[in-house]
């Protein structure tokens, strides 16, 4: 049987990892010949994750048309963030919870895409509907990426559904969220390790919005100061990226333990962020109190503000 490539978005966070392996198990379990693979190098939260679990890490990947002809993606759907040569493969399934902005197929194609806060709680619902077991280390990693996407579910994006299959994954994987939840998150704080180009790479995404190129990365931290201790040195990393074509380069500082988020804003369209929540940059820093969703909260009103 042909073989086809499941993988989610450039920059993987946890759920664009652990949906893939989800996905994949899923259809291997239908017949279909799938492999997971990975569009980058996991973040400190994910390799936490797989070594708690005893997963091993899907092989990275850059392009898939050498190798496959048609492929799923999970957690994504916008070109920009999928493979580089998305345009010469042809899409099976797309499993997602973002926006659609442009994404087109040439054939019929399953698409399945749900407002909730996690890819991985889309396939918990695929599993029940199809009625496939999940396995316990997979429900581990699923229940992984759904903690990992709402911050243990305080985030806005986090809906009714999250929760039954948080609480029902949580069950099958015999792990206590209220426990590992925090652990997990902070495995993926720490910062003082990592270099400033290796913070501003890991947790990206592209967007164009209006017409305007714009990047916006995110970090998780217990104390902002971690990060804009080296504020200098991240504000030449950012300036060096919005001179290769972007107009506009965020860092997201999101404190999880608050839940609040403080931006870190570079580029010619700046301004465009103090529009979008009314509210003065200073030292090219604002605080956004309740604010922790660069899907739900930025990226929106970023979106209005540069319509306007
Ligand atoms: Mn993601
Ligand atoms: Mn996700």
């Amino acid at each position: 049987m042909e073989k086809q490539l499941v993988f989610g978005h450039r920059s993987p966070d946890t759920d664009a990892i652990v949906a893939a392996i989800g996905l994949s198990y899923l259809e291997n379990q239908l017949g279909k010949n799938t492999e997971a693979v990975a569009l980058g190098e996991p973040t400190a939260e994910t390799r936490f994750v797989l070594d708690y679990f005893g997963e091993t890490m899907p092989r990275v990947i850059t392009k898939a048309a050498s190798e496959v002809a048609t492929v799923m993606l999970v957690d994504h759907n916008e070109r920009q963030q999928s493979v580089a040569d998305i345009e010469q493969l042809k899409v099976s399934v797309v499993v997602d919870h973002h926006r659609l902005a442009n994404f087109t197929s040439n054939q019929p194609l399953y698409y399945r895409a749900e407002p909730v806060g996690c890819t991985s709680t889309i396939l918990w619902e695929l599993f029940k509907e199809l009625d496939i077991e999940v396995p316990a280390k997979l429900a581990g990693l699923l229940l992984s990426a759904i903690i990992s996407d709402t911050l243990l579910l305080k985030s806005p994006t986090t809906t009714l559904i999250d929760r039954r299959a948080l609480a029902n994954l949580a069950i099958i994987a015999q792990v206590d969220p209220a426990f590992y939840g925090p652990k997990m998150l902070r495995a993926g704080t720490r910062v003082d390790t990592r270099s400033v180009h290796q913070i501003l790479a890991a947790d990206t995404k592209d967007f164009i919005m209006v017409g305007h190129p714009v990047k916006i990365a995110n970090v998780n931290v217990v104390a902002e100061a971690d990060i804009f201790k080296r504020q200098t040195a991240f504000e030449q990393e950012m300036q060096q990226e919005a001179d290769t074509g972007y107009d506009l380069v965020i860092l997201m500082v999101t404190n999880i333990l608050i839940g609040q988020v403080e931006l870190l804003v570079i580029g010619n369209q700046a301004k465009i962020v103090e529009t979008a929540f009314n509210k003065k940059l200073r030292q090219n820093r604002m605080q956004l109190p309740n604010v922790v969703s660069r899907k739900k909260q930025i990226v929106p009103a970023l979106m209005v503000a540069f319509k306007h």
